[in-house]
């Protein structure tokens, strides 16, 4: 079955009965927009943390060319000097109009709102939310009443709410009031958390938590030139923290205001722009495949010229990979962007520090600012999407498992002695022992074996190795398949083998 058969509520009551993803600070009624990711979620996050630091940075996949690439990796601080976000263009208009609803106080990003309205004009406009189905049914069913039709198919269109005359803002109703004219028109809103360093206070003390891990590594690019022997063009990768204060955080950990990104800064020649940055949009969409997303729930979009952000308004553009959420069934929403950011970065750091910031090519006897393609994906809502893809619901006593594909499923085994006696417990517990030196690989003896491999069922562990009452006798046990439930007698002394061939 796909994901696209089950709902949100079903997957975050797994996520949180299973142990992958809790509210933050839930005890004391939670905090809107941060997220704890319990035992299960820690596994199956580090384990796609894990799988992109070795195919991005340890095994860079080879160039257009065939030819090797470099990419080395940074861990830079979360807060940095506060001059970097001026530089950066973040203070002063990070970046995203707002509107607001004067009656329930409600506040939209004015990008992800639309209106949907009659094709002749003068009529009422109803604001729905982008990608969220409630919102856009709320809309369609008010217009419908409104202008008394039974349906909206023909005569009536959707357009962004940004692209209105002002003159119209007092025909739209918001997406959470029957009234007209409610909306503000966007306003400019700064998603930057601020914080104070030292104990003085003060304005001069205000620092922020980055809101990107990007700008550490554009910091850095001077001091990764000078001391590690690398040559344009070459990456610097970083995977860390992001904070933003985003305005209507939802749909579970997709929008929170903490989460953490992996990103690439590929620095290349102007000249060789456009074919890096094809050749990233490729790599990236088959990574999150060789992971387990399926093409179908995949698609790749490039970015229209005036949804663009300022680094990126002249050169290749940008590309989103998209994936097909529950929440945005039957559209799709954002999980990586590919960007070509141009030498904004450099030559802004380099303007502002008033230090030098270039790249001397010895081969080419030519010294310049080397361009950027960013390949910016997100680790927390690459989580969720892996998560989505993985819930099928099934007719098994689980009625659900999760398919991870093995290299990030939280746990890679279970070993069941079938009965806690008759010397089951301790073969079973020699087996563990072998193979949790290699995997993670749990040991379970509690409850009916049935009951067990419907827990396993749930967290997605791929295998499961039942020791029985032959497996004394002749040396063999069960295996089971988490996908198709069937199972088949293999030695003991195979199972190791088994494993790494499968994982
Ligand atoms: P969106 O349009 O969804 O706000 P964005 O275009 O602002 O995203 P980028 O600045 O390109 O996002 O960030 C790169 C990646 O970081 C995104 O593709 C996404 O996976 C992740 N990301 C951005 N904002 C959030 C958030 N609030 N919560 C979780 N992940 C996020």
């Amino acid at each position: 079955m796909t994901s696209t058969t089950f709902s949100m509520e079903e997957l975050v009551s797994l996520c949180k009965r299973r142990g992958f993803i809790f509210p933050a600070s839930e005890m004391y009624g939670g905090i809107n927009g941060f997220w704890d990711f319990g035992p299960m979620g820690t596994e199956l996050k580090n384990n796609i943390r894990d799988a992109w630091w070795h195919d991005m940075v340890h095994c860079t996949p080879d160039g257009p060319d065939g030819e090797p690439l470099s990419i080395v990796g940074l861990d830079s601080s979360i807060i940095q000097n506060p001059k970097v976000w001026e530089a950066s263009g973040h203070v002063g208009g990070f970046n995203d109009p707002m509107v607001d609803c004067r009656e329930t106080k409600s506040r939209y990003r004015a990008d992800h709102l639309h209106v949907i309205t009659n094709c002749e004009g003068g009529g009422r406009m109803y604001a729905f939310v982008d990608g969220d189905q409630e919102s856009y049914d709320r809309a369609s069913k008010l217009l419908a009443k409104y202008e008394k039709v039974d349906s909206l198919e023909e005569g009536y269109e959707t357009t962004l709410l940004v692209d209105l005359e002002s003159s119209d803002f007092e025909r739209v109703v918001g997406p959470d009031t029957k009234e007209v004219g409610t909306l503000t028109e966007p306003r400019q809103f700064n998603l930057m958390f601020d914080t104070t360093v030292g104990a003085t206070g003060g304005e001069d003390s205000k620092a922020y938590l980055r809101p990107e891990t990007a700008q550490g590594i554009f910091l850095n690019f001077m001091n990764v030139v000078d001391t590690m022997r690398v040559k344009v063009p070459f990456g610097i990768a970083q995977i860390g923290k992001a904070f933003r204060n985003e305005v209507t955080p939802r749909n579970f950990i997709f929008r929170s205001r903490e989460f953490e990104q992996m990103e690439i800064e590929w620095f290349c020649h102007e000249d060789e722009a456009k074919k890096w940055y094809e050749f990233w949009c490729d790599v990236r969409k088959n990574w999150w495949k060789s992971i387990g997303l399926t093409d179908e729930n995949l698609q790749m979009r490039q970015h229209e010229s005036d949804e663009l952000a300022h680094y990126a308004k002249e050169g290749c553009g940008t590309f989103d990979i998209e994936y097909k959420f529950p929440f945005t069934d039957p559209g799709f929403g954002e999980l990586e962007g590919v960007a070509h950011r141009g030498n904004y970065d450099l030559t802004r750091h380099g303007e502002f520090s008033g230090k030098k910031v270039d790249y001397f090519d010895q081969l080419k006897n030519e010294r310049y600012v080397p361009h950027v393609i960013e390949p910016s994906a997100g680790l927390s809502r690459g989580t969720l999407a892996l998560l989505c893809e993985a819930y099928t619901p099934d007719d098994r006593p689980s009625k659900v498992y999760m398919k991870f594909h093995p290299r990030i499923a939280p746990i890679k085994a279970a070993v069941f002695p079938l009965v806690a006696k008759d010397g089951m417990p301790e073969v079973a517990k020699k087996l563990h022992d072998a193979l949790k030196k290699r995997w993670v690989v749990q040991y379970d003896v509690k409850q009916s074996v049935g009951k067990r491999y419907a827990r396993m069922d749930e967290a997605g562990t791929p295998y499961c190795f039942t020791i029985d009452g032959d497996t004394l006798q002749d040396n063999t046990l069960t295996v089971r398949d988490r996908d198709t439930a069937g199972q088949e007698r293999i030695n003991i002394d195979q199972v190791e083998s088994f494993l790494s061939e499968k994982i």
